[in-house]
């Protein structure tokens, strides 16, 4: 309250001076009391207008930007003018403390891996976060304000819209791209919208490829069950000599033989999916092992081909050894079952420039139709579904191979032409590769201390 007592007081001695005044005015034309009045009023009328003056400043700064400092008065009009200057900063400060709190909040939700937008009560758009224009097709600036099904047109997600029952998710896809959104909303503030999208086209591929795969092994392993029901059945109600009883139990044994298989690669796909990548530490004789895949190879050919076996000596590969020899045996294997008798087989470990190991599997077979190719390595497929069940296949073989090469940090490449016969490469890193000088009995190789890339 300082400038109430000089207020009062500054306003008393104007009126008095006024009144003074006017009394020394009144006593020279004879009319003292109403000069005083006069000079009184006077003095009041002055104080009004200083009084609109600073008012009217004060008035002005308020109307502006409010940049710089208020009018800085003294007495009352100093004290509105800080009061409301203070008040005024204040807020501002508060404004740009929500603004910052705000932009903060924006830009968590836009890191967010969902796609966010948020609807206003007549279903605009009033924001939308990056991810949820690349879903939609959306444009964050342009599209704000603009009712959200004039762009967003999918029939199930205009139907999910307008139903209002929002406690599940809604599936749909979006016309601009392939893949399957999923799409959920929620009601927020008055009667406001939250839609929060997301990408499960892969979550969709896997699931389906699940399904594909549990229809699979059940078809594959139903068929060889039928077959062996029917022969039981056969043996208990039929009588039959020893030579058809033989007969009937050879062709149960191979049916269960078939189902072994089956279930034996199975497992190796398991384990080969769900077990940690071979190190690079523990190194692998290459020689030994072909002697087995060749010794294999030649009792499952029953000498109805011509084999080749080379380069294998002294070669050291790093990794797991059942899974090299699965991945082997299975493409030596695969030639002798697709390539006709009197057929070529030619199998060849070659150190290529960049230190890596290759073994080729050439066979003069009946070859394989482009088309096939990208295929060949999925689960269960097949080109010759029948020549494959004839000879003991399972159509897991060139899956497990692929699996194998990539834990070694290798690949599997396949040539092949109809009529022309099928190349299959495995290849291998130089950094899981050496050769052991056949005359020293060391181990060479330029990669051999290298560390394997990731
Ligand atoms: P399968 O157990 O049926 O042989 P694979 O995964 O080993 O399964 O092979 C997939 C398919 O690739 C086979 O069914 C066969 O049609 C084809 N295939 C594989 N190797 C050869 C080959 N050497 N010559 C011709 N076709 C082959």
């Amino acid at each position: 309250m300082s400038w109430l007592l000089p207020r009062i007081l500054t306003g008393i001695a104007v009126v008095a001076l006024g009144a003074l005044l006017g009394h020394w005015v009144g006593a020279r034309i004879q009319a003292p009391f109403i000069s005083e009045l006069i000079g009184g009023a006077a003095g009041v009328a002055t104080l009004a207008v200083l009084d609109t003056l600073r008012g009217y400043r004060l008035i002005n700064w308020l109307r502006g930007s409010q940049e710089g400092q208020a009018p800085r008065d003294t007495g009352f009009w100093g004290e509105i003018g800080y009061r409301v200057e203070k008040s005024v900063r204040l807020r501002e400060r508060e404004t740009a403390g929500e603004r910052i709190r705000l932009a903060q909040f924006l830009s968590a939700i836009e890191a967010s891996p969902n796609g966010v937008i948020l609807l206003d009560a007549r279903d605009q758009i009033e924001w939308c976060n990056a991810m949820a224009a690349a879903h939609f097709g959306l444009d964050p600036k342009r599209d704000v304000r603009q009712p959200v099904t004039n762009l967003i047109r999918a029939p199930a997600f205009v139907a999910y819209l307008q139903d209002g029952e929002f406690s599940e998710p809604v599936r749909f896809t979006e016309r601009r791209r392939d893949g399957t959104l999923s799409v959920l909303i929620r009601r927020y503030g008055d009667d406001m919208k939250i839609v929060l999208s997301q990408d499960v086209t892969v979550h969709e591929r896997s699931e389906a490829m699940r399904r594909d795969f549990v229809a699979n092994v059940s078809h594959e392993i139903r068929t060889p069950l039928t077959v062996l029901t029917g022969f039981i059945e056969t043996m208990t109600s039929l009588p039959l000599s020893d030579a058809e009883r033989r007969r009937v139990l050879e062709l149960m044994m191979q049916q269960a033989r078939r189902m072994g298989t089956l279930v034996s690669d199975l497992l190796t796909l398991a384990q080969l999916e769900g077990s940690p990548r071979p190190t690079a530490e523990r190194w692998v004789a290459v020689g030994p092992l072909m002697a087995s895949v060749e010794a294999d190879a030649r009792v499952l050919s029953g000498g109805k081909h011509r084999f080749s076996f080379d380069g294998a000596a002294g070669l050291q590969l790093a990794g797991a050894e059942p899974e090299l020899l699965s991945a082997i045996t299975n493409l030596v294997n695969n030639a002798v079952r697709y390539t006709p008798a009197d057929g070529a087989i030619e199998v060849v470990w070659r150190l290529r420039g960049d230190g890596s190991a290759e073994l080729s599997v050439t066979d003069s077979g009946p070859g394989i139709a482009r088309e096939h190719l990208p295929r060949l390595t999925e689960r269960f497929y097949r080109v010759d579904g029948s020549r494959s069940r004839d000879t003991g296949g399972t159509g897991l073989g060139l899956s497990i191979v692929k699996h194998v090469a990539q834990r070694h940090g290798g690949e599997l490449d396949i040539q092949s032409e109809l009529g022309k016969g099928s190349c299959f490469r495995l290849v291998l890193p130089a950094a899981r590769t050496r050769r052991e000088s056949l005359r020293t009995g060391l181990p060479q190789g330029a990669a051999q201390t290298q560390p394997e890339p990731h």
